[in-house]
């Protein structure tokens, strides 16, 4: 077994960063449709691929194929260690990347809102709950914040959800929103402080003692964010979603501050241009470049410490936002999802190139 371990080299070359992957199970749409199965798990973190003029292999930490339970991923991904590690003071955050429909939102959180079967829970919720049992009696704080970094021009009049989609300035950049606040989608500023390093300003963070009152937190912004992607179509696949946790050690003379970051990035695939006002491209380009970003710092990171060279986190927002969990103590799980459809070919190549770079 392939063991998480921060600061610890193997072969000169840190484990702070696995990447596992996972490829869904073909949907309904998609078997009526006849497409065929082009991504095959060969055993011992290996997958094939292949198609008519394509024929490659590529390997990950670990491989789950459709079969896999949700319960599979949790404890094959190295997640429960991710929580541990996370208790004893070390930055941790998990990505789910893929284009969308591939299995993102399914892996870290389960089918929100449309089945509580404690078997489909995802990520996020059996880690909150494996956290919780570690943290009984041993004096932890827990909190929690969920923002939403997406493209669109929000308004600042307080006028609800619509004024967040229409306006749109051609030189929009990212924008930063909370999804623990019960107002109107505001943007708010990512601040940058020699202390705190890149923070968003009034940014809410939430304690919480309980399962319950976390997994409602993440129901609560998950909503908020799914509102939006109703009044916009595709909202929700062109944002980012960001649920940290931090954990504070109550205890006196003891001062770790470790953290739990789940990212549910913004589909990886490449968005055609609308044609009409260019305003899609636009942010389809913008979250891009994020994702190419977050591809670039995540290769320097892997490199071997004497290797590296300076770590671009400027170059986008979710970077910026991410810089404190990824460097440093950070520890980082990646878990690339694709779909196994002849349909999704070229994404799930491209998907299976970018994790394997990250690797
Ligand atoms: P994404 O967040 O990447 O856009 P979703 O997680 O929404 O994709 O998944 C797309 C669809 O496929 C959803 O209907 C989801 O329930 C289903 N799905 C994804 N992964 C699985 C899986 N491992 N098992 C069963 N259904 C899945
Ligand atoms: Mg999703």
């Amino acid at each position: 077994q392939l063991r998480l371990s921060p600061g610890e080299e193997q072969d000169g070359r840190e484990t702070r960063l696995r990447v596992v992957l996972r490829v869904r199970p073909l949907t309904c749409t998609e078997t009526r449709r006849g497409d065929r199965h082009v991504v095959r798990s060969l055993g011992n973190g290996t997958v094939h691929v292949s198609a008519a003029r394509h024929d490659a292999t590529f390997t990950f930490s670990a491989v789950f194929d459709a079969g896999a339970s949700q319960e599979a991923v949790f404890e094959g991904s190295g997640m429960r260690q991710l929580v541990e590690l996370a208790v004893e003071g070390f930055s941790c955050t998990v990505f789910a990347y893929g284009q969308t429909g591939s299995g993102k939102t399914y892996t870290l959180m389960g089918p929100l809102g449309q089945s509580d079967a404690p078997g489909l829970l995802g990520l996020m919720q059996r880690s909150f709950s494996f956290l919780l049992e570690q943290s009984r009696g041993t004096g932890l704080a827990l909190s929690a914040s969920y923002l939403e970094i997406y493209n669109e021009q929000v308004s600042t009049h307080p006028t609800p959800v619509p004024a967040l989609l229409t306006s749109s300035d051609p030189s929009a950049t990212p924008k930063v929103r909370d999804l623990l606040s019960a107002g109107p989608p505001r943007a708010l500023p990512l601040r940058w402080s020699k202390t705190r390093g890149f923070y968003v300003e009034n940014q809410l963070s939430v304690d919480f003692e309980s399962l319950e009152a976390v997994v409602e937190l993440l129901l609560q912004g998950s909503q908020r964010r799914r509102t939006s992607a109703h009044a916009l179509n595709g909202h929700s696949s062109r944002s980012h979603a960001i649920l940290t946790i931090r954990i504070h050690s109550r205890a006196p003379g003891i001062s770790k501050q470790g953290s739990l970051c789940f990212v549910d990035l913004a589909g990886s695939e490449r968005v055609k241009d609308t044609g009409s006002s260019g305003e899609l491209s636009m942010e389809a380009n913008n979250i891009n470049r994020s994702l190419l970003a977050l591809g670039h710092c995540i290769s320097l990171l892997a490199k071997p410490r004497g290797k590296r060279t300076h770590i671009p986190y400027r170059d986008s927002k979710l970077t910026r936002l991410l810089a404190r969990s990824l460097g440093g103590s950070g520890v980082t799980l990646m878990v690339a999802c694709v779909s196994p459809s002849s349909h999704c070919l070229s994404e799930t190549l491209s998907t299976l190139h970018y994790a394997s770079r990250a690797r």
